[in-house]
């Protein structure tokens, strides 16, 4: 048995890793704001927030009017002030980051959204009702921001989701290191304040029809995600555990979640750094990430794999498991063969070859799958055209059925899916509906 090539790296409970700044540290740091004009941040965020307005209103002390900034072109603002990853967007971006620190926007953003969540001051209020009715399926960030912006349009909108919460990732997937779930129901709290009919434990699809929403609605829009994860195919598959299910209950019942001493992460995606540091921060010895490519091909952000290093999780890269060993269930390792990298496959990265006889066993007692997720059945059962089974839409956000529009991760065939891309998404569709509405009269 061979070794794996690995990084080790230094490590530390779950809660919001940033602390919010003070009224003192807000106005400071937005004092530093150039205030640029054609701002290269704002030309960065998916939604086009306009950046230098908005901090030069928490520098006034004009929170409210921030706000209402920050609002007008993302719904979503106190979860994408959280999740963005701003480093690659506004603040990667800000003219002051080639010699200085850029701006830190993302926190701005947070300290006047907090403001009036914190007070309950609802910044917007329900248009004037122009009877036409819109069914959103799923409550993520896709379907709520959507429906809050029809609601604002005077659309009566009502939001199908089908587990018991709406938030979608930002509740169930986001660690609470980033976003806790209080956030994101916040925001759905504020859409349903905005008209918004809130439905949740539907399964549209299976209850109600897709077909029942399209003879009682004028429009349907679709923001339902993603799925699972996919299967690894491998023997002992059944004793791995999860990774979405194993962010859901370190949010929602952190106190049930069993966490080994030695964990082994399959995957190496922003999903896998999530579940690395949920089980590090639980109390896990030895945390391993195992990859089957290296460092160069991996999808995780930069700056979140910097972090999980600090956090003291080791990353092995070029093994691929084959075989969970297990006396009666209990975990006791995992079975790898080491790779070789070849030529790009389709996905455009090195094609990984397992190096015959290089098979070795990692000793673990947890194994945690994340490894990305299938993409859901629904467009098939309507006949929906797709892209690489993502729902093929057109510039409007229409699918190949008409009156049918989509958003969010279930269309991202290209590019990487984020919270903020399918917060614009939900609003230039609702654009598109509501443009759809009025001219059909
Ligand atoms: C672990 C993890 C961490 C992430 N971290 C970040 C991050 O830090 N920053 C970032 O920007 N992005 C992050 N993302 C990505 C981000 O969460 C997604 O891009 C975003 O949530 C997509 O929004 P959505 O509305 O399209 O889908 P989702 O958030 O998946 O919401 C879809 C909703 O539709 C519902 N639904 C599905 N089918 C049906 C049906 N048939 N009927 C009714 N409802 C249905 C689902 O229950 C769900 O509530 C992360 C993703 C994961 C998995
Ligand atoms: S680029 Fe930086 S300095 Fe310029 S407006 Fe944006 S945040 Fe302010």
């Amino acid at each position: 048995m061979s070794e794996i090539p690995s990084v080790t790296v230094a490590g530390s409970a779950l809660q919001e890793l940033l602390p919010p700044l003070s009224e003192q540290e807000a106005v400071t740091e937005s004092a530093r704001c150039l205030m640029c004009f054609d701002a290269p941040c704002t030309h960065a965020c998916p939604t086009h927030i306009d950046i230098p307005k908005f901090i030069k209103k928490i520098s006034t002390g004009n929170l409210l009017g921030s706000a209402r900034t920050i609002l007008e072109s993302n719904l979503l603002g106190a979860t994408c002030a959280r999740v963005c990853p701003v480093q690659e967007l506004c603040e990667g971006a800000c003219v002051l980051g080639s010699e200085h620190k850029p701006i830190a926007i993302g926190r701005l953003q947070r300290h006047a959204m907090d403001y009036v969540y914190g007070r309950k001051i609802d910044v917007f209020h329900a248009g004037k009702f122009i009877s036409k009715k819109v069914a959103v399926v799923g409550g993520g960030p896709a379907g709520l921001s959507c429906a809050g912006e029809l609601a604002k349009l005077g659309v009566s909108v009502t939001l199908y989701e089908k587990r018991e919460l709406p938030g979608g990732l930002s509740t169930y997937g986001i660690i609470v290191l980033r976003e806790p779930v209080e956030v994101a129901l916040a925001e759905s709290e504020m859409i349903q304040r905005l008209g918004a009919k809130l439905e949740v434990g539907k399964d549209v699809g299976v209850n109600p029809p897709v077909t029942e929403l399209q003879k009682n609605f004028d429009a349907v829009f679709i923001g339902m995600g993603l799925g699972n994860s996919p299967q690894l195919g491998i023997p002992g598959e059944e004793y791995i555990v999860d990774g979405l299910e194993y962010i859901e209950r370190s949010k929602l019942e952190p106190s049930q979640l069993d966490v080994g001493r030695d964990v082994i992460v399959i995957g190496a995606g922003n999903t896998a750094i999530d579940c690395a540091t949920v089980a590090r921060r639980l109390g896990a010895e030895r945390v391993t990430m195992l990859y089957r490519r290296t460092e160069k091909e991996m999808t995780a952000y930069p700056h979140e794999y910097a972090f999980v290093k600090l956090e003291g999780v080791t990353v092995s890269f070029l093994a691929q498991p084959v075989i969970v060993h297990h006396e009666n269930g209990v975990v006791k390792g995992l079975e790898c063969v080491r790779i070789a990298l070849g030529e790009k496959d389709a996905s455009g990265r090195a094609a990984p070859k397992e190096i015959p006889g290089s098979n070795l066993i990692l000793p673990a007692d947890q194994i945690v799958k994340a490894i990305g997720q299938n993409k859901l059945s629904l467009a098939a059962r309507l006949d929906l055209k797709t892209d690489k089974g993502f729902i093929r839409v057109d510039s409007n956000f229409e699918t190949s059925a008409p009156g049918i529009f989509a958003g969010g991760d279930c269309i991202r065939a290209r590019g990487s899916a984020s919270t903020v891309m399918a917060v614009q998404d939900g609003k230039l569709a609702a654009r598109a509906i509501y443009k759809r509405l009025i001219n059909h009269g």
